[in-house]
């Protein structure tokens, strides 16, 4: 707090596509996307003109007890575009909100079900689920978690697949590591199973925790053993959904559907804040009753559904089909993994994890050891505030740089902020 009071952080006062222009007028490129929201750039006009007339109809009206069009029309479309079988929404207003509802959903499923000893959850080591008690509880970042510890309920913390920093795995294989998680994983649910409401996930890839990207088939492996062992399964796409992954889904990169699904960050493309949990039929059913059977989910937010949110979310995923952002993203994803190959070869860079536009790239004092860099040297932030002067603007994660950058970043573009990266890395790393 005393270093932020006495800093001069950038003001930024307006935004054009991928760049940030601060108030002396500076640009910068936006390579975090804005904290992993933004999907068509800053004040796009398509986007833009949709809220400026929705704004003219009406701001907001509550969405309990009544609905409005646009919450309406954008669940709709929501279901035709999640993983097979997800076809039901519930509205909130960001990512840790999104995943608490999640948490209670399955739990009061259970509880409905007439298993009300189904009351505990499992997650993963270095998850983060939201800043929230329940999303907290559920995570596992002791930086940022640990001094909440008791006030938190007590989740079940199984290890994270990532062979770079797993203590299961000295062979610091992909396979070896994969294999020894899922063995621990199963051995974990088994001996809980009658006690576990669900299993929560950040598919694919563990983002605050420093960008860990799963091996291929481990979401597919997780999905067998919630059903195995008859839990619910809670994917937490709030920072891999809406394209990030290459497709719109990071379930759909595995061909699994989850029992529920948290989304936020880029559901209307980082415009405003708008959350959405989706379920199943089958989840949906057990809160279906008669007044008396008291089975409501007592769960709302009063700018739930907000229609110029849900406003911007429709402009955003009509944007995904007219300009085929989807189909757009192959090029960008190779080049940058092309870029990542090269910038492994680095003396201080100790690994480097893609997955779709998403990238980590790992700073480490000693590259052979990978002994890491003291978090007191900052050497992220320091990295960070070198690339300012590239015209870049990112955020770390710890020792690691963030690559994160709007879906429609161009490959000209994309070139500049990894020429940026990669000269501030060698400008920094090279004097530590
Ligand atoms: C950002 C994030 C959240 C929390 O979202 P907020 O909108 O910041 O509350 C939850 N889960 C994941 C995976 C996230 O990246």
């Amino acid at each position: 707090m005393s270093e932020w009071e006495g800093s001069d952080p950038l003001v930024i006062v307006r935004g054009e596509g991928c760049w940030l222009i601060d108030s002396d007028g500076n640009r910068y490129l936006d390579g975090v996307g804005s904290i992993w929201t933004n999907v068509h750039g800053h004040a796009v006009p398509e986007i833009n003109q949709a809220i400026k007339e929705q704004l003219d109809r009406i701001e907001h009206s509550t969405l309990l007890g009544l609905t409005n069009d646009k919450a309406a029309i954008l669940a709709k479309q929501l279901v035709d575009i999640a993983p097979e079988g997800i076809t039901k929404v519930f509205y909130s207003d960001n990512g840790s909100t999104a995943v608490e509802i999640g948490l209670k959903m399955a739990f009061q499923y259970w509880q409905h079900l007439g298993k009300p000893g189904k009351t505990r959850f499992i997650s993963f080591r270095n998850a983060y689920h939201g800043d929230t008690i329940g999303a907290v509880s559920v995570g596992g970042i002791d930086l940022f978690h640990a001094v909440f510890n008791p006030l938190l309920f007590k989740a079940i913390h199984a290890p994270s697949p990532y062979c770079y920093r797993c203590e299961l795995c000295p062979e610091k294989n992909h396979n070896h590591c994969q294999k020894e998680c899922l063995t621990e994983l199963e051995r974990l649910i088994a001996t809980n199973a009658d006690e576990l409401a669900g299993l929560v996930i950040e598919p694919l890839v563990q983002g605050a925790g420093g960008m860990i990207v799963q091996p291929p088939g481990f979401l597919q492996r997780v999905r067998e053993l919630c059903d195995k062992y008859d839990i619910l399964m809670i994917a937490d796409e709030v920072a891999v959904g809406f394209g990030r992954s290459g497709k719109m889904f990071a379930c759909q990169q595995e061909g699994i559907t989850p029992d529920i699904m948290a989304l936020s960050k880029g559901i209307t493309g980082g415009y405003l804040p708008l959350a959405a949990t989706m379920t199943t039929q089958q989840v949906y059913d057990a809160f279906l009753g008669e007044y008396r059977e008291l089975k409501t989910f007592f769960h709302g937010h009063t700018f739930t559904g907000n229609p110029v949110c849900c406003t911007a979310a429709l402009a955003s995923l009509e944007l995904f089909n007219k300009k085929q952002i989807l189909a757009a993203l192959p090029p960008k994803i190779d080049y940058l993994a092309e870029r990542l190959g090269h910038i492994i070869t680095h003396d201080h860079v100790g690994d480097v994890r893609q997955c779709g536009l998403i990238a980590g790239i790992e700073l480490v004092k000693n590259k052979t050891t990978r002994e890491p860099y003291i978090w007191e040297e900052r050497i992220g932030v320091q990295v960070c505030q070198e690339a300012q002067k590239h015209g870049l603007f990112l955020r770390p994660l710890g020792n690691v740089i963030v690559i994160f950058p709007p879906l429609v970043i161009s490959l000209d573009e994309l070139k500049l902020l990894m020429d940026g990266i990669e000269a501030s890395i060698q400008t920094i790393c090279s004097n530590s």
